[in-house]
This record gives C-alpha cells, structure tokens and sequence, in this order.
C-alpha cells in the first residue's frame, strides 16, 4: 500500500464488526462508534433492513451492467430527484463521491464551455485529478497541476484571518465584495462554483446561514452554476435541514448536487443530481459499470426508507444538540477547547496551543486517548487540530452522554500532557 494512504493511529485499528453505535476489534474491545465510518455508517451499524436487502439482492443477481435496466436504480432516482429540491431534476449513479464531483465537474464545465471554476479555500472534494484541483486544503491536494483552472473563494473558514472578528453580516458582505471583486478580474467565462455547505475534512466549519444565497445572486449575474457537495452533508446529518445547501436556499435551489457516503451504509453509492438541462449536455455516450448496480441501489433503498420513516433528521438536530451541549460542558474551562461548532451530528472540537496556534498534536493525542477509553473520534481541519464527531444518526440520548463524558476525561488528560510537555513537535 502506498505510504500517502493516511492511517488512524500509532498502531492501526483493526475493526471486525459493528451493530448499531459500536464496533469491535480484532481483540474483542468495543468501541462507540464517533465518527461513522467517516458518514459512511449512515443510520447503524448491520442495520438489519439494510443487511436483509443487501443479501436478498445478492442472492437473486450481483450485477448486470448498468446497460441493462434495473428497477432499485430508477427507484432510488427518482426519490433522490424528488428530495433534492432541484427542479426538473436527474440523477446519474457513481461509487464514490470523488466520482461524483468529477462528473459534476464534467457537467458544469460542458455546459459552460469553460474549465475555469471557484472553489473555497480549506475545501475537500475527492482524490480524481479534476477533485484535487478544486480541493483548497494543500495537505489532501498532492498536486498543482490541474485540468482545470481554479479559483479560490473566501467563506469556507472564518475562525482565523482577516476576518475572524466579524459579524455573520460583515462576514459574509466581506466574502461577497472579494467575489465581485475576483470576478471583475477574470478572463472569459466561470463554469461554476463548487462548495461544501458545512466544510468536512476542513474540519467542519460552516459559513454563517445565507451566504450561499448572497454568492449565489452574483453567480446568476454572470451565469455561473452552484455545485453543492453534499458528500458529509447530506441526509438530515445537519439537522435543521436535509440538505446543507437549504440554510442557504433564499436565492433558490443549486444547480447541481453530489452526494456519497452514507446513504448506502456502508455499500458504495454516490452520485450526481442535476437539471435536465445541464445533466443532458454531453454529446457523447456515458457509463459508470458499478455506478448503480443492484446490490448498492436495494441498500440505500433500504436505507434512506429507514431515514426517513425514522426521522433520523430529527434525531440528528435533538441528540445532536444534546451531544454539543453536553460536550461544552465536560470541556467547560479547558484552555486546550478553543471552540465548540456543530450543526446536528457533524460536531467539530478545535484544539488549540498555549500560544492560541492550532493544535495538532493535541488532536493526535485525544485519538489515542479516546482509543483507549473506548470511543472512535476523528480529526480534521487544515492543520489536522479539530476533532470530528460524526456519529451514525441513530445515536440515542445515553450514547450521546456516554459519548461526551468520555470525550471530556480525554480532554482533561490531553490538556494535562499539553499544559506540562511544552515545545509545538508532534508527539
Ligand atoms: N466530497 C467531500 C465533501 C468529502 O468529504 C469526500 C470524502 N471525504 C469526498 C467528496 C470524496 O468522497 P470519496 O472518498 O467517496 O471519493
């Protein structure tokens, strides 16, 4: 295996099984489940609708090649189409969500006939050649070079810079007038802007409510596409809304969507919802052999059923609230908690140093710690010093409370370790 592929932990973790919140190791130790596979653990663990479609589909027929028809496909389509709240929508069926900013990124670019796009600055998108080029945080984007010319945009990230000290108003009047202003100078035409609504990898930092809709009034002024990346926000993980893009949904809905992770549980399904003007512009024939193949269509059929007749959105908001709560108060007075942020079950912790720098060792060490406690967490941000907690939404109220006290024993001893070794190094 290639030494870039990043690896929780001094000594990996080896899970062998999981069933709702809780996973097990190679040892038998069990673990609360924190982080969901990163999202990908959507409702459960071996949730057993999804178990039960996944073996029942695998047992009629595996795969067929998507040049056939097959009936979970158009189904599941047709629900995303209706849930998306973009009008007139399509869908076409990836196997990761890379794949599916990279057709996303193919669409928008066609239509427009142009390469040229913005994307926020921390951002993450995938792993594909087109993905890295519009990914603005440097430790997941290996390289320069780029078939496509991009453009970063202010938004993304708020706690530090220029425009920390502002208000949620001047914040996002400073990122509009920086829009205005980078577009005033570019050449020929942008395709689009592409941006995640709660910044995931970046370490979930979230632009104030609305500025989405701000930016997006200036796009239509020169016809530029929004692309949302639902790829961690998706489902009702956000709480008060399906979709993140809704806290920014005054100027309408976006033009395209990508989505992945969870909503097969675990099974690899992404893909990209467009309108049927934009879907429809390739000239030329398409296909994607695993995109929508039987087996994953039956799970997040299965599952986006269970999401929805179980109001796991609004269990997300309720525990998620809980959980936030809770955690302000076990790290109450703990200089090493700089913040605090969540919306529903996407909860970021930004440690900090002594000094006010970001702190990643800090966040190493409350993985390990919390390793040993028995809780999975994981960590994010552009310098690696916020921790994500992204629980599968059907935590309930005492794994939220577990959850918590545990976390804050771990940041005690993080701040302990911090407080008395000194120096910035790794540990
Ligand atoms: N977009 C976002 C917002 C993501 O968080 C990720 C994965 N971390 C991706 C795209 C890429 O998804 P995948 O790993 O399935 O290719």
């Amino acid at each position: 295996m290639p030494e870039w592929l990043a690896l929780y932990y001094r000594e990996p973790l080896e899970l062998t099984h999981g069933e709702g919140r809780y996973v097990w190791d190679a040892e038998g130790r069990r673990y609360l489940d924190f982080f969901g596979g990163i999202l990908t653990t959507m409702t459960a663990h071996a949730l057993p609708e999804v178990t039960k479609a996944v073996a029942e589909q695998a047992g009629r027929i595996l795969h067929t090649s998507t040049l056939y028809l097959d009936r979970h496909m158009v189904e599941l389509a047709e629900r995303i189409a209706a849930l998306s709240g973009i009008p007139d929508a399509r869908v076409f069926f990836t196997t990761s969500g890379t794949e599916a900013n990279d057709a996303a990124l193919l669409l928008a670019t066609t239509f427009r006939r142009s390469n040229q796009v913005l994307a926020m600055r921390n951002s993450y998108h995938g792993r594909s050649f087109s993905a890295v080029g519009i990914t603005g945080n440097s430790s997941w984007s290996p390289t320069s070079l780029s078939p496509l010319q991009t453009l970063y945009v202010h938004g993304g990230v708020r706690t530090r810079g220029p425009y920390a000290q502002l208000s949620d108003a001047e914040f996002t009047a400073a990122c509009v007038a920086d829009l205005e202003d980078m577009l005033g100078q570019v050449h020929g035409t942008v395709a689009a802007l592409i941006a995640e609504p709660v910044q995931g990898v970046g370490g979930f930092t979230a632009p104030p409510d609305g500025l989405y809709a701000a930016f997006r009034d200036v796009l239509q002024q020169h016809g530029i596409l929004w692309i949302t990346d639902e790829v961690q926000t998706g489902w009702g993980r956000t709480g008060d809304h399906f979709w993140g893009w809704q806290a920014h949904a005054a100027s309408g809905p976006p033009d395209l969507l990508t989505f992945a992770k969870g909503i097969g549980n675990g099974m690899s399904v992404g893909g990209v919802v467009a309108r049927a003007e934009v879907m429809n512009c390739l000239d030329a024939n398409s296909i994607s052999t695993f995109g929508g193949s039987p087996v994953t269509m039956a799970a997040g059929l299965a599952n986006l059923t269970y999401l929805l007749e179980h109001d796991l959105q609004g269990n997300a908001r309720r525990v998620g609230g809980l959980l936030a709560e809770r955690l302000r108060a076990a790290t109450a007075g703990l200089a090493v908690v700089r913040e605090i942020r969540g919306r529903g079950l996407m909860i970021g912790v930004e440690l900090t140093e002594p000094d006010g720098t970001p702190s990643p060792r800090a966040a190493s060490l409350a993985l390990e710690h919390a390793r040993e406690a028995g809780l999975l967490i994981g960590k994010g941000g552009r310098e690696g010093h916020t921790l994500r907690i992204a629980p599968p939404l059907t935590l309930t109220v005492a794994e939220a409370e577990q959850g918590a006290e545990i976390l804050g024993g771990v940041l005690r001893r993080v701040q302990d370790t911090i407080g008395t070794i000194g120096g910035k190094e790794r540990p």
